[in-house]
């Protein structure tokens, strides 16, 4: 079975497509600047990328020229489109709705749409993406993988904010998290590679990318995460401010007369990283480059980005009573060796001791604690696309409406 899974942003749609027999990539790709100038596709077969400078108008015309791609004589992977077996869709929320990966059908797509108001940037796209999809390859079924399932299995005392009950009663104002198919990956994997029973496991994920967010995940149920009602809360992160007392809003409105969006663009676009350091940079490999040279703005916004992970790990590992293994996954968590010594530093409370040259490592599947650590750390690297892979060929192949996470 050969599916293609599809990843689409506000202006970009990133695809693999897979062969599951032996879960072989057999090309992936990005294409970018979809309904502005300058579009291009960047497609990667093994070693060897091709770019395309092509203008795209919207998600359509984008995943048009994928499927054109896939099937070029050149450059393609499959001589024709009924090769492809089915899609999965990547949606980033899924809001109460959906706790589990679905086949995509009508009353999934009104549900979706419904969904909106909760994520208004990024359910848009996703909803575009499959639209485009149904029409362009109509025989062939989709499946939707949501960022948001793998959390649902929160209890209400981690997910309600201490707001008016009613709020969440009408609204559903609530804690949803989002990094879920990660978070869901590498618990599992940690598992797997510790030779652990999952079900029988408290493991702590730091999915480290230019978003981030932890999970505490006990007994292979999300019990708790740092992302909430957006991605905006939590740990320190390239752009976005992660937690931060909500009155500082009001603040700004009120005493600075920013206007809302100004607001929400200063939270989400300027802040973090890049706002810490005045600008220098959301790139961790510029910022720790910079510490390392004596930049004291850059030392102090990494000090600021360890401490804020070290805190929630110290807070869920009180959540679950315990901790038998922390995972450190995606750009950051996977390739910095800086971040995640520091981080463990202040971990001895908890019987972490990790082995510097273990960590010493960028992107590679490892134990990095020493053998007497009383808690594992290990490096995951994610795989997203291969989970969404996975559910699609599952659903699709047992002839079942859904897959049910937890
Ligand atoms: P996303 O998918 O959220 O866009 P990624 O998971 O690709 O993000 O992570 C991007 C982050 O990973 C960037 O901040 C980048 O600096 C960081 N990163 C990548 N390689 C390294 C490295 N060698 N050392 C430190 N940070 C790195």
């Amino acid at each position: 079975m050969k599916i293609l899974v599809v990843n689409c942003g506000s202006s970009s749609v990133k695809y693999q497509f897979i062969d599951m027999n032996g879960e072989k990539v057999l090309c992936k790709g990005l294409a970018e600047r979809i309904g502005i100038e300058g579009g291009r596709l960047v497609h990667r077969v093994n070693n060897d990328k091709h770019v395309i400078e092509r203008n795209m108008k919207d998600h359509e015309e984008a995943l048009k020229l994928v499927l054109d791609v896939l099937v070029d004589p050149e450059i393609g992977v499959i001589k024709d489109l009924s090769e492809i077996d089915a899609v999965g869709h990547r949606v980033v929320h899924g809001a109460e709705r959906f706790a589990s990966s679905v086949l995509i059908d009508e009353e999934v797509m009104k549900a979706l749409e419904e969904n909106v108001h909760l994520a208004p940037l990024h359910n848009p796209p996703n909803i575009l993406g499959i639209k485009a999809i149904q029409k362009l390859l109509p025989k062939v079924p989709n499946v939707g993988v949501f960022d948001t399932a793998f959390h649902q299995s929160m209890p209400k005392k981690a997910y309600l904010y201490a707001l008016p009950y009613e709020l969440y009663e009408k609204y559903r104002i609530r804690r949803y998290g989002f990094h879920g198919t990660s978070h869901r990956y590498v618990s599992k994997r940690a598992a797997e590679i510790l030779g652990r029973d999952y079900y029988d496991f408290k493991v702590i994920t730091c999915h480290l990318g230019n978003g981030a967010s932890i999970a505490a995940v006990r007994h292979g149920k999300s019990i708790d995460t740092s992302m909430g009602f957006t991605p905006l809360e939590g740990l320190v992160m390239g752009t976005r401010c992660g937690d931060i007392d909500p009155a500082i809003v009001i603040y700004l409105q009120q005493n600075l007369g920013m206007s809302v969006e100004k607001v929400y663009d200063l939270l989400n676009k300027k802040s973090g990283m890049l706002g810490l350091t005045n600008n220098l940079s959301s790139d961790m490999r510029d910022i720790e480059d910079a510490a390392q040279s004596g930049n004291e703005i850059a030392q102090l916004a990494l000090d600021i980005y360890v401490y804020r992970i070290a805190k929630y790990i110290g807070a869920y590992a009180a959540a679950m009573n315990g901790v038998d293994a922390i995972v450190f996954t995606a750009g950051v968590g996977e390739n910095s060796p800086y971040v995640r010594e520091k981080v463990c530093e202040y971990l001895g409370f908890l019987g972490v001791k990790i082995d510097k040259q273990l960590n010493d490592v960028k992107g590679v599947e490892r134990i990095i604690s020493t053998p007497d650590s009383k808690v594992a750390v290990l490096i995951v690297p994610t795989n997203e696309e291969l989970v969404i892979a996975r559910d699609t060929k599952y659903i699709v192949e047992n002839k079942v409406k859904e897959l049910k996470l937890f």
